[in-house]
């Protein structure tokens, strides 16, 4: 029943599908009469218990009535074998017996029997515990489907969440942490390095004579100049910890945790020299310079009572010496 959607046994509620299991046919065709003038019933009949599980996965009934004592098999042996089969355990099973007899009928309750009743019964109990059985079969079923469906759509949910928070976190054009990521993980940052009392290195990069690149070029050159600067920036992070950003227009941010003044220096050196090495063509300060980066470079041992925009103010200041002192440098203050 597993491939069922919760649809497809909804408008099914009401029907039946009844699998009689007993070796003689002639109660079998008397169960069959019994039961043709019902209205959404379907009934099968299975004269060999041999075949009984084999059809009862096959026919998917909503309800078995299985006969007790027959050639070759005993009843409750296959009561067991429906319990033990994941396609038939949780089907209602109705024990035919021949009798009222109060130790067969504990045998076959133990033995996972729904029900018992004895040959022949009165039609009407007959419909009435068919109908009975297979609608707590179908709610069962709707259960469980609907529980299956709840858990898909929680993944799916679990899943568009991840995406959105990559989306709200990463910057459209170049693809590495936006604005909005750089604050926050700059301040988680902040407060680690307060705890550990460890030292926190930032970079701000601006990239040199970027608004004559537009006017020269265009902004889609421009644009694609700053995923080439932005794909530099990210290829010379090392760490997990480190984060790169576009903290806004043509200026980009690197956090470097537990990173020291000369480790970062490293860095911002290698990234000073890889942006000039890509050789984008620019116009300014002479014709055919390369379009170039300056950096500006602060780290701190964060003290309590201070805030991380003394990290950002002491970058920037950095990079403005950088700017003054010609450009294509990393200004340290
Ligand atoms: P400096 O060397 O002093 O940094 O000069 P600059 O021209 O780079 O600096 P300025 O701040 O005057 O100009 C920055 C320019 O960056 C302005 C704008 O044309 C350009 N810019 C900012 N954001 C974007 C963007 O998303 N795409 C493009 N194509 N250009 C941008
Ligand atoms: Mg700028
Ligand atoms: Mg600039």
């Amino acid at each position: 029943m597993n491939d069922l959607q919760i649809d497809d046994i909804k408008t099914d509620e009401n029907a039946a599908m009844v699998l009689l299991v007993d070796d003689q046919a002639m109660i079998g065709e008397a169960v069959r009469r019994g039961l043709s003038n019902e209205e959404n019933i379907d009934f099968h009949f299975c004269s060999d218990p041999h075949q009984a599980i084999a059809q009862a996965v096959r026919i998917k009934p909503t309800v078995i009535l299985q006969d007790l004592v027959m050639p070759g098999l005993d009843g409750l042996s296959l009561v067991r074998e429906y319990r033990n089969h994941p396609a038939t355990k949780d089907i209602p099973i109705i024990v035919l017996s021949t009798k009222e007899d109060p130790l067969i009928k504990s045998a076959a309750f133990s033995a996972g029997a729904n029900d018992y009743l004895v040959k022949l019964p009165d039609t009407i109990e007959l419909v009435a515990r068919i109908r009975y059985h297979s609608r707590s079969y179908m709610t069962l079923l709707q259960r469980d489907a609907a529980y299956r469906a709840l858990r898909v759509s929680q993944q799916q949910l679990l899943d568009t969440n991840l995406v959105l928070q990559r989306l709200m976190n990463s910057d459209g054009l170049t693809g590495l942490s936006n604005r909005r990521h750089f604050d926050e993980y700059l301040e988680l940052e902040w407060r680690r390095s307060l705890r550990d009392q460890s030292q926190l290195s930032l970079l701000m990069i601006d990239v040199d004579y970027f608004k004559s690149y537009n006017d020269s070029f265009g902004h889609v050159e421009g644009d694609e100049a700053l995923r080439k600067v932005a794909t530099a920036i990210r290829d010379a992070t090392a760490r997990p910890s480190d984060l790169p950003a576009r903290y806004g227009g043509e200026e980009f941010a690197l956090v470097l945790p537990n990173t020291s003044p000369g480790g970062a220096r490293l860095v911002a050196e290698k990234l000073r020299q890889t942006v000039a090495s890509l050789k984008i063509a620019h116009n300014t300060p002479a014709e055919g310079s390369s379009l170039t980066i300056s950096i500006g470079l602060a780290t701190m041992v964060p003290q309590s009572g201070t805030d991380c925009r003394l990290l950002i103010s002491a970058a920037d200041r950095g990079l403005y010496l950088a700017k003054n002192n010609g450009r294509n440098q990393v200004g340290i203050e």
